[in-house]
C-alpha cells in the first residue's frame, strides 16, 4: 500500500466526502485519500423522520463506495494515532500513513457510558434514541405503541450534534399522541441540560409557545445521569441556584440524546483542545489548526462552537477547500475565506409543520428564504422531507456546493 498522500482526510462522513469531492473538482491532479472504516454512509438528519415514522431507515443509508469520488483512494480503516509533529497518522492495521496536508472530520463520539445503566437498556424497555441508525426505528415503535402515561425526552447539557433533534422528535411524538386522542392522558416532559430551548432568543420564544400548545412540561439545567430500564426510572441531576438535586422520574417511554465529545483518538492527541470534550483546536473562522498549519478540520469534531450540523458542514466545505488550496499552492495574497458560524435547525414541530431556524455564531438569524423564520410552515416540511435529502446525496456529497 502507498504510504504518502498530498491530502489525507480522516472520516468519510458528511464532511469527508463533501470535501474530497470538492477538492477533486477544483484540482483533479491532487493525490487524496480518505480514511473511513464504515462501508455504509448515513444521512443522519433523516433519523428524526425515521423515529417519527415518516421515513423507513433504509432511506437513510447507502454504500460508501458509491460516494468516494473517482480518483480518491479509500483506506478502509480507523485512525488510531495522530503524530502531527511528523505528519503521520497510524491506522488500525498498525501502518503509518504520511501526508502533506491533513483534514480531520471524524465526527462525534456518543458517550452512552456516561449515563449509568444506559448502555444496557438503550433500544429496549421503552428507552430509545434517534442518534443511532439501529435504534431510530425503535423510537417510532415506542411512540406508536404508547397508550398514555409518561413520555420523557432528554438532552445532554454539553454540545451535541443537531442540538434541536431531541426536541424535534418530542413535538412529533406529542402530535402523534394528539392525533390518537391520548395527549390529554399523557405527561410529556422535556429534561434538558441547557438553560433554554434554543440559543436564538426569537426562536426560543416561539418554541416556548409550541411546547405550551402540547402541554409539555419543561425542565431546564437537568441532565440525565441514570436509567433503570427494568423499573422504568430515570434519574436527573437538576442544577439550581442553591446547588444540585437529584430527581427520579417514572417513564413509559424515554428518548435520549446522550452526552457527546470528540472521539477518544482525537481527545488524546496533540490536535485537541485541552478540555474534557477534546474537539479539534481550529480557528473557528478559517478552519485551520491553531498550532499545525498543514492541518484543517470541519464538521462535528471541529471546535467551531455550537454549530454541529450537516448544514454547517455545507457552509464550511467551500471555506476549507479555498483555504487548503491556498496553502497547497502557497497563495497568501488573497486572504483566507471565512466561515461565519452558519448552522440550521429544521424543527419539526408537528406532522406537516416545520420551523426553519438558521443562524450564525452570534445567534443572528440568517434565513435562506425571504420568509419570517419564526413561523411554522408546511413548505419547509416539504423541503426537509423531499428536497434536502435529494440535495445531500446528489449535490453536497458530489462536491457541488
Ligand atoms: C438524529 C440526528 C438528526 C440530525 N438532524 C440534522 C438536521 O436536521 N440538519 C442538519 O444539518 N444536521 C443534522 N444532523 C447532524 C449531521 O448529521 C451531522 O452534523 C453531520 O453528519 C456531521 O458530519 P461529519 O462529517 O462531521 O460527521 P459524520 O457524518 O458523523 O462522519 C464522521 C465519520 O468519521 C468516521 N470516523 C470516526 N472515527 C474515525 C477514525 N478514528 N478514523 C477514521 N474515520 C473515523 C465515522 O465512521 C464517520 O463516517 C443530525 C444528526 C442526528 C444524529
Amino acid at each position: 500500500m502507498k504510504r504518502h498522500y498530498q491530502v489525507l482526510i480522516i472520516g468519510g462522513g458528511t464532511a469527508g466526502i463533501s470535501v474530497s469531492a470538492k477538492l477533486r473538482r477544483r484540482n483533479p491532479r491532487l493525490d487524496i485519500a480518505v480514511v473511513e472504516p464504515s462501508d455504509k454512509h448515513y444521512y443522519q438528519p433523516g433519523w428524526t423522520l425515521v423515529g417519527g415514522g415518516v421515513f423507513d431507515a433504509s432511506q437513510t443509508v447507502r454504500d460508501e463506495a458509491d460516494y468516494i469520488p473517482q480518483g480518491v483512494s479509500w483506506l478502509r480503516d480507523s485512525v488510531s494515532e495522530f503524530d502531527p509533529e511528523n505528519n503521520i497518522v497510524v491506522i488500525g492495521s498498525g501502518e503509518k500513513i504520511t501526508y502533506d496536508f491533513l483534514v480531520v472530520c471524524c465526527g462525534v463520539q456518543l458517550d452512552w457510558h456516561l449515563v449509568k445503566g444506559l448502555p444496557e437498556t438503550i433500544g429496549k424497555n421503552g428507552v430509545c434514541s434517534n442518534y443511532l441508525f439501529n435504534t431510530a426505528p425503535y423510537t417510532y415503535e415506542c411512540i406508536r405503541t404508547f397508550q398514555g402515561g409518561r413520555a420523557l425526552f432528554s438532552q445532554s447539557g454539553g454540545l451535541i450534534k443537531c442540538g434541536a433533534a431531541p426536541q424535534k422528535i418530542m413535538y412529533l411524538a406529542a402530535d402523534n399522541f394528539r392525533r390518537r386522542g391520548i395527549l390529554q392522558q399523557s405527561g410529556v416532559s422535556f429534561f434538558t441540560g441547557k438553560p433554554g430551548l434554543l440559543r436564538v432568543p426569537e426562536i426560543n420564544a416561539e418554541l416556548m409557545k409550541i411546547a405550551a400548545r402540547y402541554g409539555i412540561n419543561l425542565h431546564f439545567n437537568a441532565n440525565l445521569v441514570e436509567v433503570n430500564g427494568e423499573t422504568k426510572e430515570a434519574v436527573f441531576e437538576m442544577t439550581k441556584a442553591d446547588g444540585k438535586e437529584r430527581l427520579t422520574v417514572q417513564f413509559d417511554m424515554l428518548h435520549v440524546a446522550p452526552p457527546m465529545s470528540a472521539p477518544d483518538v482525537i481527545k488524546h492527541s496533540p490536535l485537541a483542545v485541552k478540555d474534557p470534550f477534546g474537539w479539534v483546536d481550529v480557528n473557528r473562522d478559517t478552519l485551520q489548526h491553531n498550532s499545525y498549519k498543514n492541518v484543517f478540520s470541519l464538521g462535528d469534531v471541529a471546535n467551531t462552537g455550537d454549530t454541529k450540523t450537516g448544514a454547517a458542514v455545507m457552509k464550511q466545505v467551500p471555506v476549507l477547500v479555498k483555504n487548503l488550496l491556498s496553502a497547497i499552492e502557497m497563495k497568501t495574497a488573497e486572504g483566507p475565506a471565512l466561515y461565519n458560524g452558519y448552522t440550521s435547525c429544521p424543527l419539526t414541530t408537528g406532522y406537516g409543520k416545520l420551523l426553519m431556524a438558521e443562524f450564525d455564531h452570534d445567534n443572528k438569524l440568517m434565513p435562506t428564504f425571504p420568509l419570517d423564520p419564526r413561523k411554522e410552515r408546511y413548505s419547509m416540511w416539504l423541503l426537509v422531507k423531499y428536497f434536502i435529502p435529494w440535495f445531500y446525496w446528489n449535490r453536497m456529497l458530489r462536491g457541488k456546493i
